[in-house]
């Protein structure tokens, strides 16, 4: 089981093999080839997650700051419309390939992209949206 915050749902879609740390790159694709092979469910949780937990162990993260929970909220409101169930604490999704490929279709159209709008890196995911994903870690594997 991977734990994930509501608005990873859509960062591990762009993601690229960059990041804060060493710590947090060798986490993050271990969790992409994790997701990538389509049996291992997600708990969704509220806070800090498995991505973020290099970050919490390092002991300097933006994981508690308002505005990253926000951002949470945001992305759960969407992602529970897009996907039909429920994306609160405590929720288990499946994420199977035709899954991954709606949140891809969504991302890439902006219909779940209200967490991304105060995001530093918004511009970069733009662009790898648009351009299809390509060489995204998640993709490379699924
Ligand atoms: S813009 Fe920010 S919140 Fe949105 S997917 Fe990219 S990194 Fe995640």
């Amino acid at each position: 089981m991977i734990r994930l915050r509501p608005h990873h749902l859509l960062c591990m879609l762009t993601y690229k093999g960059e990041g804060y740390s060493p710590e947090f790159i060798a986490n993050f694709d271990r969790l992409t080839r994790q997701l990538a092979a389509g049996n291992e469910p997600v708990e969704i949780v509220s806070g800090p997650d498995d991505i973020c937990a290099p970050l919490v162990a390092g002991g300097e993260c933006h994981c508690f700051n308002e505005s990253v929970l926000e951002r949470d909220q945001k992305a759960a409101q969407q992602l529970s419309s897009l996907l039909g169930e429920p994306v609160v604490p405590g929720a288990v999704l499946e994420l199977t390939g035709a899954r991954l490929a709606m949140l891809r279709s969504a991302f890439r159209n902006g219909d779940i992209r209200a967490a991304c709008e105060e995001c530093p890196w918004k511009e970069l995911c733009d662009g790898i949206a648009s351009g299809g994903f390509v060489r995204t870690k998640l993709s490379e594997n699924s």
